[in-house]
């Protein structure tokens, strides 16, 4: 890393990773921060409660049924457990399995949680009383979709028509919805721009444009290429459309509040997952709880003169350890992306930059971003159990 902390992001942009800035020149100031801030305090941000490992659908890629890692329902001893958690600040993810084949525990975790709450389902099992329950609650939805029918159903099983009526419901009843979608050989040529037909079609809150987790025995994602190209495709709907990606938003969030991001891997100390069988770990992919702390890129040489340090975390954790020879991360599609994803929002400021100004200023950097990363109240316009601080 030069003394002067800037370093070259392409021609005549340099960027300054400790403060997150943007300047546009041929030499880069001499002023700025040279070394990351200090790490904030690892505090527990999300609990995530799996409650039943039975699902309806079983689709190709799910990890929980490779793994056959979740068993059974979660009881009401572990139920209290989760519970003993709740806290104002706290988020609460509600999974599977398929959720919904457990609406006891379902129902007994969002009445008793006292911040915010997610339930993620395949939305096969929403009915009315549901949704409104959800509603009356303030928890939002999320329900799974690869893309519209054909690209859907490749991979999970005969169910986009269910997964449209729980959207459609959502709609009807006012309940906040998202659609989260695993990329895949199965509708990466459709992406980016089936993007916007969904949003025509459900008017969801938020998507989430996921890349497929490493799973032993059925890993066939699309290249680093490939996924870099949609969530540059994804970047656009959301400057667009106004509409909150999840992947983007992570990385737009720093920009805005020029706080340096350690994190992107809730699993490293921001997450507690409980099990069916009462049992916990930091991640749904791993055993146990694991301490992974330290696995950020600020302690990891392969990052540290790297242009995008502060928008970054360091992406997943676990495809981290099992997309490396040596284990030790990061996860090298993440890179790609990642730093595509800063050229392209360093072009796009430099496109309304006033031509007089070479150094965005904060507030012109908010005024751009601010609106596809963060709002007030809306569990659906946060990143959903990853990151460590939403600032
Ligand atoms: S980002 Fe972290 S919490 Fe999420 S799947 Fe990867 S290891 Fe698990
Ligand atoms: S993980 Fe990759 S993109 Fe992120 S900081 Fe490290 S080198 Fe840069």
């Amino acid at each position: 890393m030069p003394a002067t902390g800037w370093v070259k992001l392409r021609e005549n942009c340099f960027v300054n990773p400790f403060s997150i800035e943007f300047f546009y020149g041929g030499t880069p100031p001499s002023d700025g921060p040279v070394s990351p801030p200090p790490e904030p305090p690892l505090r527990l941000r999300a609990v995530q409660a799996v409650v039943t490992g039975r699902c309806n659908l079983m689709c190709t890629y799910c990890s929980a049924r490779i793994a056959g890692g979740f068993k059974g329902d979660m009881d009401s001893a572990t139920l209290d457990a989760v519970l003993s958690h709740s806290h104002p600040e706290s988020l609460l993810l509600v999974t599977g399995g398929e959720p919904l084949l457990h609406p006891a525990a379902v129902r007994t975790l969002i009445r008793g949680w006292s911040g915010q709450s997610v339930l993620f389902t395949n939305g096969s099992l929403l009915d009315r009383g549901t949704a409104q329950f959800l509603k009356e609650y303030g928890t939002a939805l999320v329900v799974s979709m690869d893309g519209f029918e054909s690209e859907h159903n490749r991979f999970r099983g005969d169910s986009w028509k269910s997964a449209a009526a729980a959207l459609d419901l959502a709609r009807e009843t006012g309940l906040p919805a998202g659609i989260s979608l695993v990329t895949g050989p199965h509708n990466a040529r459709s992406l980016p721009e089936s993007l916007y037909g969904l949003l025509e079609r459900f008017a969801p809150a938020s998507f989430g444009v996921n890349i497929q987790h490493y799973t032993p025995g059925a890993f066939s994602p699309i290249t680093a290429e490939e996924y870099s190209r949609i969530i540059l495709g994804a970047y656009r709907f959301s400057l667009e459309t106004g509409v909150f990606v999840d992947q983007v938003a992570r990385r737009l969030l720093p920009i805005v509040t020029g706080h340096f991001r350690h994190r992107d891997c809730a699993a490293q100390g921001g997450k507690i997952v409980f099990r069916p069988d009462g049992s916990v770990s930091s991640c749904v992919n791993t055993a146990g709880i694991e301490e992974w702390g330290n696995r950020n890129p600020v302690n990891n040489p392969f990052c540290v003169a790297c242009p995008a340090l502060g928008v970054c975390g360091g992406g997943c954790t676990w495809d981290g350890i099992h997309l490396t020879p040596t284990g030790c991360g990061p996860d090298p599609r993440n890179c790609v992306w990642t730093l595509d994803l800063l050229r392209a929002v360093s072009k796009t400021v430099e496109e309304r930059l006033p031509d007089s100004v070479v150094r965005p200023s904060r507030g012109f950097l908010t005024s751009l971003f601010e609106n596809l990363c963060r709002r007030a109240g809306s569990p659906l316009a946060q990143s959903l159990g990853h990151g460590e601080e939403d600032r």
